[in-house]
């Protein structure tokens, strides 16, 4: 199988609908200046793209790189997720530190812009016949929490207000964020 390469991570860094993403969020710029600069450190190789083989993207701190996922049937949602891993890595080449809950929820919201951007009439459908403490229905409702908080955006985020705070406290339910702890930090030790 296929993974997505080096020229889709820049592919994604140069489309439109990831160039209006703009998220101010603590003096950090989200959006078409700081993917640009990404997009260089990543034609200069000082952040590494690896094609991975899982079904799952991911951003490796230390390494300071991204290893991709396996092609998929939607572009992008695949694009989405790209972004959402650079996302990561901008804040590692700008040693944004925040808790990596906080780092998280931030690379979602940048994810679902994108698609809001991306998509037409985009919309997240919750399965109301799931059990709702399955983890299945909560990977359902924070995607949709995610979703309406980006479409609500108006370019600047709290990371205090209750509404960014109820996305730290969903993730942290889910099953591979479980882990995180309130002072869990990510290697973002710059590039
Ligand atoms: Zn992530």
């Amino acid at each position: 199988m296929a993974s997505y390469t080096k020229q889709d991570v820049i592919d994604t860094l140069t489309d439109p609908a990831a160039l209006r993403v703009t998220m101010y969020v603590k003096g950090l710029w989200i959006g078409a200046p700081s993917f640009s600069v990404l997009r260089l450190k990543i034609i200069d190789g000082s952040v590494k793209v690896e094609e991975g083989s899982k079904t799952n993207a991911y951003y490796l701190g230390k390494e300071n790189k991204i290893v991709t996922q396996m092609v998929s049937s939607s572009l992008e949602h695949a694009r989405a997720l790209l972004l959402h891993e650079c996302t990561h890595a901008v804040m590692d080449v700008y040693r944004f530190k925040v808790p990596a809950i906080t780092n998280e929820v931030l690379c979602y919201i940048t994810q679902y812009s994108y698609l809001n951007n991306k998509i037409p009439g985009f919309n997240v459908i919750v399965d109301k016949s799931l059990d709702p403490t399955s983890q299945n229905a909560l990977w359902d409702s924070f995607y949709k929490s995610v979703w309406d908080y980006a479409r609500n955006l108006q370019g600047y985020v709290d990371i205090t207000d209750w509404q960014f705070l109820s996305l730290r406290n969903h993730l942290r339910v889910l099953n591979i964020y479980q882990h995180l702890s309130e002072a869990t930090m990510y290697d973002h030790d710059g590039v």
